[in-house]
């Protein structure tokens, strides 16, 4: 049998979990990066659900252990810091996580990890796909010809290949939330917990430890104007006006932020597809079905989309490319719809307006934890979670 081909293109989770497993059940892999290097950055991400699975089978459950940002729990707070309420971190799927590792120390573990053979392009972006019956055709900016078996387009939430690919096709639907994530000096005061602070508004102050002796804040505000398309400067000017008064440590997160080079900015949007592939291309990850950290699990999702991905393509040894496609879609999307159902309450109750509204939202908080309702909320931790079994797949000898 003659070796496949795969481009793909994206180097973060999606991306690296693909060429992971293509390389793993015996085809070529080249991965296209737009950064010049490996993107770190990111606060924490989780692995949850049948995610634990899949990297149980990669053999890096321990090395992301090894990594666990530290935080032992989830508390929220009110502006002078007094906890209200502690969440439930028992368990693997608890509001903090058994598995939970910024998004940089997991995409370069998988990157570390990758059986040898794959090839990777930093600094390089597609600019052309010919799609013929027997191949497709990659043209990169940086004057590259691919021939490949398979595109896979593992770009993120704002994927230029799959617009141009899926033109017409791609459902955006901006929550109306900004999420603002950075790093900031850790003080002694910082706890080893999640403190999570809720005032009127429609805002929300984060501050979380991790294992690099900083600490990660997120300011999250209802917003209709998307601050991605602002440049940095003015984007974070706005986000001081829109936090100005908040109290709790929204000031000190702010002047942190002014000096950081690790501020990444989200005006949540999901990406909702009628499908994830066409010929000899197919989507993975945040820019096939971006959940948004409101549906929560985005990166175990795109950490099962290269296994499943490959292991319904490897089955397919004598079959067709859309037999396989096809399987890898019906697999995933459950997982997906799952978590882009946002009930309509949700939004009003993670950022109140009004002062009636936080005291309700407070009261709920209670009732919530309690003994009798916890099961019942327990359910919206429980994130890629199936009772299915996973596809299974054909690894080749290609060594690590
Ligand atoms: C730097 C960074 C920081 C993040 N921080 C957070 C965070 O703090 N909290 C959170 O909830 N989520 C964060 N995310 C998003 C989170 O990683 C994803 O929601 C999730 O893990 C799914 O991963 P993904 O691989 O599908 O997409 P992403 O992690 O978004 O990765 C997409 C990759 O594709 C690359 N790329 C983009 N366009 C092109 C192109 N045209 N050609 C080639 N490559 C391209 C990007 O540089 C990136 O490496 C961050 C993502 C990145 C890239």
């Amino acid at each position: 049998m003659t070796t496949r081909h795969a481009v793909v293109s994206g180097a973060s989770i999606a991306g690296l979990s693909a060429a992971f497993w293509l390389r793993c059940t015996g085809w070529e892999v080249t991965v296209l990066e737009r950064a010049t290097e490996f993107r770190d950055g990111g606060q924490n991400v989780d692995v949850r659900g049948v995610g634990r699975e899949v990297l149980a089978k990669m053999g890096l459950t321990e090395a992301v252990r090894a990594q666990n940002t530290t935080e032992t729990g989830t508390v929220f707070v009110d502006a002078s810091g007094e906890v209200l309420v502690e969440l439930p971190s028992d368990g693997p799927d608890g509001a903090t996580a058994e598995l939970e590792i910024l998004r940089g120390d997991f995409a370069r573990t998988i990157l570390r990890h990758l059986p040898e053979g794959v090839e990777i392009g930093y600094g390089d972006t597609i600019a052309a796909v010919q799609e013929e019956a027997e191949r497709v055709t990659v043209t990169t900016n940086a004057g590259r010809v691919l021939h490949a078996d398979l595109l896979v387009v593992a770009e993120g939430v704002r994927s230029t290949t799959r617009d141009l690919l899926f033109e017409g096709q791609v459902d955006r639907r901006a929550l109306g939330i900004t999420m603002v994530f950075g790093t900031i000096p850790r003080t002694t005061e910082d706890d080893s917990r999640w403190r999570w602070y809720t005032t009127v508004g429609g805002r929300q102050v984060h501050l979380r430890p991790d294992n690099h002796g900083t600490t990660r804040a997120i300011l999250a505000c209802t917003e209709a104007e998307d601050p991605t398309r602002l440049d940095q400067a003015e984007a974070l000017a706005r986000i001081r006006d829109r936090f100005s008064g908040v109290g709790w440590e929204a000031r000190r997160i702010l002047d942190g932020f002014d000096g950081s080079d690790d501020v990444y900015f989200d005006h949540l949007t999901q990406i909702r597809m009628p499908t994830w592939h066409r010929g000899r291309v197919c989507l993975a990850g945040d820019a096939a079905w971006c959940v948004t950290p409101m549906g929560g699990g985005g990166a175990s999702l795109a950490l099962v989309s290269g296994y499943v991905l490959a292991a319904c393509l490897s089955d397919t040894g004598s079959g067709s490319l859309a037999t396989g496609l096809t399987a890898y879609e019906a697999w995933m999307r459950p997982l997906v719809d799952d978590v882009q159902q946002l009930p309509r309450w949700i939004k009003p109750f993670a950022f109140p307006r009004t002062r009636q509204g936080l005291a309700l939202r407070r009261m709920a908080d209670k009732a919530l934890l309690s003994p009798v309702l916890a099961p019942l909320t327990a359910r919206f931790a429980r994130i890629a979670d199936t009772d299915r079994t996973l596809p299974s797949i054909t690894a080749t000898g290609t060594t690590r």
